[in-house]
């Protein structure tokens, strides 16, 4: 079962085409960013620090994120699993290897999406998501069949996120440069690296992608 890494900046697709792939594939899509949210709501003290954390724009820290990739995976994944926004920084990416390795598993691909920062902005502050399903919507370029309405699970719930601001961006986009950018020449020197083009239609990104899992 193929095992892959969605690697983007923020707005590049990444979890648009985990959830096709989810529908199309079977695969179990590991969302840290997802994970985060849901631990936000939790109440707890680790959750209302997580949530400022998230607001800034800032990574939360590796413990708490390898933690909670640790926990997903143990429950397995007949499709294979897709990493969407994790890992996140060199000391993620060595974690998942010895995590794979350990279960006898291995990566069969870490998938760049490939974007211009220039469509990121217009990508992030139209996003909405569904609050019930996780699907996810752009007010341009993805709208909802009927406004305020989910196409997928018919629910009201269409969130617009904390962080999906101009100024958290810029945050978001400086820690990706600083911290999660070097992972494209950890994983080219694996051999595991390649791109796909991330501006193409949401359609066209998906045979991309299924053409390299294809090949896995
Ligand atoms: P990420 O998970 O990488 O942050 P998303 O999948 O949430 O990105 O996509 C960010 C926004 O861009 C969403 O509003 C989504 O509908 C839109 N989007 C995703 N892929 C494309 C695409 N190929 N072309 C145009 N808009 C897209
Ligand atoms: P995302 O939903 O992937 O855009 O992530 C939203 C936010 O969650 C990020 O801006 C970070 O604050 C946090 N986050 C998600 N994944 C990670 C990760 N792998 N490492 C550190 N922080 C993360």
């Amino acid at each position: 079962m193929p095992n892959i890494i969605l690697l983007g900046p923020p707005g590049a697709g990444k979890g648009t085409q985990a959830k096709r792939l989810v529908d199309t594939r079977g695969m179990v899509q590991l969302s840290t960013g997802d994970m985060l949210r849901e631990a936000k709501t939790s109440g707890t003290e680790m959750g209302r620090r997580v949530a400022e954390v998230m607001e800034r724009g800032q990574l939360v820290t590796d413990d708490i994120v390898i933690g909670l990739i640790e926990e997903k995976f143990a429950q397995g994944a007949k499709g294979g699993f897709i990493f969407d926004g994790f890992p996140r920084t060199l000391k993620q990416a060595d974690a998942l290897a010895e995590m794979l390795a350990r279960n006898g598993q291995a990566l069969d691909a870490a998938i760049e999406m490939q974007v211009d920062d220039a469509a990121l902005v217009a990508r992030i502050t139209g996003r909405t998501t569904c609050g019930n399903c996780g699907s996810v919507y752009h007010d341009v370029t993805h709208p909802t069949k009927v406004p305020g309405v989910c196409d997928a699970c018919g629910s009201h719930d269409l969130r617009r996120r904390a962080d999906d601001t101009e100024e958290a961006l810029k945050t978001r986009l400086m820690e990706y440069y600083k911290k999660t950018s070097p992972l494209i020449g950890y994983y080219y020197a694996k051999g595991q690296l390649t791109g796909v083009d991330g501006l193409a239609e949401v359609d066209a990104v998906a045979a991309a992608i299924a053409k390299v899992l294809d090949k896995a």
